[in-house]
């Protein structure tokens, strides 16, 4: 678990409990040695998290679409900053440079990039794990409603159940080292592909 992507919001919110919850999680992704990949902006939570890593002598890559360069404020200080060409090749590459994926709180950016990944986990296209970090139960309906999608027979409960959630990013660092992923849907997708992204993990070791 060499490299962890974060997904924030691009605003900062209204609680300083989320400004705190960023400050730390980069923090502690620099201080255990892990690589930060982030959607590359300055803007809200998503600076926070990068400044923080940095500062506490990380290595932060960003990977931002060019058209949001100058709207999320593309971070000049970064040990590596992807320009893509749009979202759907930033979220690709994000994926293929992670080991894991951490929501924090933030609007709808965030939880569509957390979704994509958790949804690509279950069809197999990669075997890794997705997270919430849940502060101040921000994530509590949510995580209700994902709940009633298994109830209501629309998703495998191993899924569900494999999605980790908490309010300490020392414990959701903790329960990747011991993820386990479920049996994807209909097997694993693509060998090569995964192949490929267990390589990348390990050239960020
Ligand atoms: P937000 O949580 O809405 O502040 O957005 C956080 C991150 O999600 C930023 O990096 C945004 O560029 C990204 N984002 C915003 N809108 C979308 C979208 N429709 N699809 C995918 N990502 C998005």
């Amino acid at each position: 678990m060499n490299s962890i992507a974060i997904f924030c919001g691009s605003s900062y919110g209204v609680d300083s409990s989320f400004t705190e919850i960023a400050r730390l999680t980069g923090q502690t992704i620099a201080k255990q040695g892990k690589v930060l990949v982030y959607g590359g902006g300055r803007s809200g939570l998503m600076g926070v998290v990068a400044d923080s890593a940095l500062e506490a002598g990380g290595q932060v890559i960003g990977v931002i679409p060019q058209g949001l360069v100058d709207r999320e404020l593309a971070h000049p200080d970064l040990t590596e900053l992807y320009i893509v060409k749009n979202m759907h090749e930033r979220k690709t590459k994000m994926s293929e440079l992670s080991s894991g994926f951490i929501a924090l709180p933030g609007g709808a950016g965030t939880i569509e990039e957390i979704f994509e990944q958790w949804t690509w986990a279950q069809l197999g296209i990669h075997l890794k794990p997705c997270a919430f970090l849940n502060v101040d139960g921000f994530y509590d309906d949510l995580l209700k409603f994902i709940q009633l999608t298994t109830d209501k027979g629309f998703s495998k409960a191993r899924f569900t159940d494999q999605l980790i959630h908490s309010d300490s990013i020392d414990d959701i660092l903790k329960q990747f080292e011991r993820y386990r992923a479920p049996e994807p849907k209909w097997g694993v997708q693509d060998r090569e592909e995964l192949v490929r992204l267990d390589q990348a993990d390990k050239n960020f070791g």
